[in-house]
């Protein structure tokens, strides 16, 4: 039951959908009890391990089309990372579904207590351009392990994945359970006027609150993963040679766009131009040579409308281009660039940069930095590089982020034990791992009690004996 409405970067060729039609089936699907076993889910975790296998060539030149991936990156991140970690869920399931002991107090006596997850029904996930295939794929795996039916929607932006993804899903996957809808925000608005029992958005933060607010009419739970300003605080004892390198990497991967890109950087007098050198060197580095813009290593801006809008955000900065700066919008290429002291009105230190730029501010200390920070929004990430282990300490406990990684970037959402989300604007909910088995179950109290004793002590009239009994231990 794959449901195609092509999309090709912007020039959608619309065909109708049957929205509340597929969601109706899936419903009915789910409601037949098919979706609870967990021989069920394990067959269809096992389908989509053999679709990133035998798929994977497919899947990396689908990626190279929509975003210039070099194969190796789309590999990494969209097909090899995703693979290990579904393979992580399909061996973990059935360990994470069996009822959970709890202890119970004495007042609870006799009893046995329980946590149960139980499936919470139909789950729509709605994914972004950027990692098309991890971000649609992990969150489904996580639905179908924790035994829900499941309807998917790929983005539109890229386009030759969407398509990739609604054909073949189907040929691996029970797709009477399991869905894909293709579609642009037209589709997107109808499939959220229909009820579902969970929610799993990952995009930006403004449609996160249309997502919200449509999502309140059901009262269906939602997970928000958003996006934000993910800053930088380069302490005065950091490795310098290592943190630029590994920033210009966070810069470098997917042209800059990942939510948890480094977004901006924080840093005294004292590293500050060996950090840009750094920086420098590093990019260099990467393009052995052959500069950025014909580098098959280095990917492309998803669409020219991205890229026109990074563009913009270098015309009017108020600060110093210390590198880089160069922009071809019709080739969907912008230059990694670093800006020097933007300032702090404009709109590159105002909204999500999503893209290779990245302003660097100069600050007097790290209690500057840290205010700075914490006048903004709560980021997705927060990145701390020091050698000194009681600074790193101390500036995690003085701000607050969704995840944080110490002496690198991104990395932090790659191990399963890691709950991955955002926290206030940079979302709501928790995925990978267990995590992600959880946030698509209800966790279920159950309390067994014995007929036997039937102590009195609850029941009315309510003796001077009995109260002083209640007050007592309860
Ligand atoms: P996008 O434009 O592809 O949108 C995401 C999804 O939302 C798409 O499937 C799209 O069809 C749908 N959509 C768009 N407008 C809608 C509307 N009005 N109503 C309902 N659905 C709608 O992706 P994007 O939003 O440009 O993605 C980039 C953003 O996502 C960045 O802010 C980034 O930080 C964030 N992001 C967050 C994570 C995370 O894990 N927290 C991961 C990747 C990206």
């Amino acid at each position: 039951m794959a449901i195609t409405e092509r999309s090709e970067g912007t020039d959608l060729e619309l065909t109708a959908v049957d929205v509340s039609g597929i969601v109706d089936g899936v419903r009915t699907t789910y409601n037949s009890g098919r979706t609870k076993p967990m021989e069920w889910r394990q067959q269809q975790l096992g389908g989509l391990l053999r679709m990133l296998e035998l798929e994977g060539g497919r899947f990396e030149e689908a990626l190279a089309l929509d975003l210039g991936k070099p194969a190796v990156e789309g590999f990494a991140s969209d097909i090899g990372s995703v693979a290990t970690e579904i393979a992580g869920v399909r061996k973990h399931a059935p360990k994470w579904a069996k009822p959970r002991k709890a202890r119970l107090p004495l007042t609870s006596m006799p009893g046995k207590g329980s946590i149960v997850p139980e499936p919470l029904g139909v789950a729509l996930v709605v994914a972004p351009w950027n990692y098309p295939i991890n971000l649609l794929l992990l969150p489904v795996a996580a639905a179908i392990a924790a035994g829900n039916a499941v309807i998917a929607k790929p983005s539109e932006i890229a386009g030759a994945t969407s398509s990739l993804l609604a054909e073949l899903m189907p040929r691996y996957v029970d797709s009477e359970a399991i869905a894909v809808i293709e579609g642009d925000v037209a589709v997107a608005t109808e499939l959220l006027e229909q009820r579902f029992d969970h929610i799993f958005y990952t995009g930006s933060t403004e449609v996160g609150r249309i997502v919200y607010q449509a999502a309140a009419r059901h009262l269906t739970p939602c997970t928000l993963e958003l996006g934000g300003k993910s800053p930088v605080l380069v302490d005065d004892s950091a490795n310098i040679e290592v943190t630029a390198r590994r920033l210009a990497w966070g810069k470098w991967l997917n042209a800059g766009q990942t939510c948890v890109a480094p977004d901006y950087v924080l840093v005294t007098n004292k590293n500050r131009d060996a950090l840009v050198d750094g920086m420098r060197q590093a990019f260099a580095d990467f393009a052995a040579g052959a500069g950025t813009k014909t580098n098959a290593d280095f990917g492309s801006i998803v669409t020219d409308r991205h890229a026109r809008r990074l563009s913009s955000l270098l015309d009017d900065h108020g600060g110093t281009v210390a590198f880089g700066g160069d922009v071809d919008v019709d080739a969907k290429y912008v230059e990694p660039t670093i800006i020097l002291d933007p300032s702090a009105d404009s709109r590159i230190m105002g909204e999500e940069i999503f893209g290779p730029l990245l302003p660097v501010l100069t600050v007097e200390s790290m209690a500057e930095a840290v205010q700075i920070v914490n006048e903004r929004e709560k980021p997705l990430a927060l990145y701390i590089f020091a050698e000194d282990d009681d600074a790193v300490d101390e500036l995690i406990g003085q701000t607050t982020s969704g995840g944080t990684c110490v002496n690198q970037v991104m990395l932090h959402l790659l191990p399963p034990e890691l709950p991955f989300g955002g926290v206030g604007e940079s979302g709501t909910g928790r995925y990978h791992g267990v995590s992600g088995f959880d946030t698509f179950s209800n966790l279920r109290s159950v309390l067994k009690k014995p007929t036997k004793p039937d102590p009195k002590l609850l029941y009315p009239p309510y003796t001077a004996f009995k109260e002083r009994l209640i007050r007592r231990f309860i």
